[in-house]
């Protein structure tokens, strides 16, 4: 069970530690329309700690998928213009953003995966200048999760949905510490233990990535000239600090988009626009996808590879322990936020130009010299099994071991 007070404890961590609202400072939460109980405790939070004004942009599952179902594929397409003018707001007025992550996983299943890739595609590319803004940190946001009763069932499928969505808060009220006295105390602790792992990474400026296990990864993930690893708390273009995510346990940075060469499995399905995509493989050469398989989900895998150039690479290498608490609850989640912070994870698609230096000045035929991919996407899959290796690779050739069976050894 999670208590009231808990709740308001959550609310106050996605506020002040997660997007790290400033007062006098606008606030956009973006949620489906069943959190809402959860999305006004956020609202009061942020007056309490002087928002100017509070936006809600809200969403709604239930009606995404009859669309899906029923509007032609030029309809779905057709990316209204309030909605842009929404995300333009949010920019020109630097509001902070606060999502809420908690998707029925199924949302879209068996909805045509022609017409679902074409929305994709329709979507970011409207969306593109407001993503711009988050992935460079130029606004400053946040994503938290909470359960609600299709995701719950899915995660749980044998219990009742109050059963089931009880369980959830459990093991989400864990993995988010609200069960230690001060919460927000025992996340910056946390923070630092991350901080203090990239340190040691930036110092040693490896060249490659060599991952290996037993399910058939044999990968060598060379990293972008003058790569940052960062780790959960980051820094606004305002120089303000916030944690993107929350949950986080993760420590990443930019792969070569050149530079990648072998073979990676997959170690955990991947929930991607509401379609499951499982026991994949994936094999690049010189930075790009040449060959790819999937025993379930295939098409969604396909949607996704052929959405655009920059989909073909990867923007993201990031780094978990196996003992992390998420790991460690053994859940699978069905949620990218959570399993991706349950397991080392790789992600097609666009880099982060933080995640190099002087990346948020760079044009994009500078930041491609780097090797810092660009795509409109950018979709984390999970690579990190328990019995991983992973080796860093200097530029002269020396080895440091980085994971042993899964787990950090730095
Ligand atoms: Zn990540
Ligand atoms: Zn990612």
């Amino acid at each position: 069970m999670i208590t009231n007070k808990q709740m308001e404890k959550f609310a106050e961590l996605a506020v002040r530690v997660g997007a790290n609202m400033q007062q006098g400072q606008e606030v956009v939460i973006r949620a489906d329309v069943n959190c809402q109980d959860f999305v006004h405790l956020i609202a009061a939070k942020a007056y309490e700690f002087g928002a100017k004004k509070v936006h809600i942009e809200w969403r709604d599952e239930k009606l995404d998928r009859l669309s899906m179902l029923n509007a032609d594929k030029e309809a779905i397409c057709d990316i209204p213009s309030y909605q842009t003018a929404m995300w333009d707001y949010s920019v020109s007025h630097k509001c902070c953003l606060i999502s809420i992550s908690a998707e029925d996983p199924n949302k879209y299943k068996n909805c045509d995966a022609d017409k679902l890739s074409a929305y994709q595609v329709a979507f970011q590319t409207a969306r593109q200048m407001f993503r711009n803004a988050t992935m460079s940190n130029y606004l400053r946001w946040t994503i938290v999760s909470i359960p609600t009763p299709e995701w719950a069932k899915q995660v749980f499928p044998n219990e009742d949905v109050a059963v089931a969505i009880d369980k959830m808060w459990n093991a989400i009220g864990h993995i988010m510490r609200l069960d230690q006295d001060d919460p927000t105390a025992a996340w910056k602790k946390h923070i630092d233990t991350l901080v203090k792992r990239a340190e040691f990474l930036n110092k040693h400026n490896f060249e490659f990535m060599h991952m290996t296990n037993s399910h058939g990864t044999d990968l060598t993930v060379g990293l972008a000239t003058d790569h940052i690893w960062v780790a959960a708390q980051e820094e606004g273009q305002d120089g303000i600090p916030f944690t993107a995510n929350m949950p986080t346990e993760e420590v990443f940075t930019a792969p070569h988009c050149r530079k990648i060469n072998g073979t990676v499995v997959n170690a955990l399905p991947l929930v991607n626009n509401g379609n499951i995509i499982d026991n994949f493989k994936i094999t690049f050469k010189d930075g790009k996808v040449v060959d790819y398989s999937a025993e379930v989900g295939y098409d969604a895998l396909k949607g996704l590879l052929t959405s655009d150039d920059g989909v073909l690479s990867l923007g993201e290498i990031a780094l978990i322990g196996k003992h992390s608490p998420i790991a460690e609850s053994g859940i699978l989640f069905y949620n990218t936020l959570f399993d991706e912070n349950a397991s080392c994870h790789l992600a097609f698609g666009a880099s982060y130009p933080t995640t190099v230096k002087g990346g948020t000045d760079m044009k994009k035929d500078e930041l491609l010299k780097h090797g810092m991919n660009q795509s409109i996407q950018h979709v984390d899959f999970m690579v990190g099994t328990k019995d991983l290796n992973i080796d860093g690779i200097g530029y002269d050739g020396k080895i440091t071991p980085i994971f042993r069976d899964g787990e950090w050894v730095i």
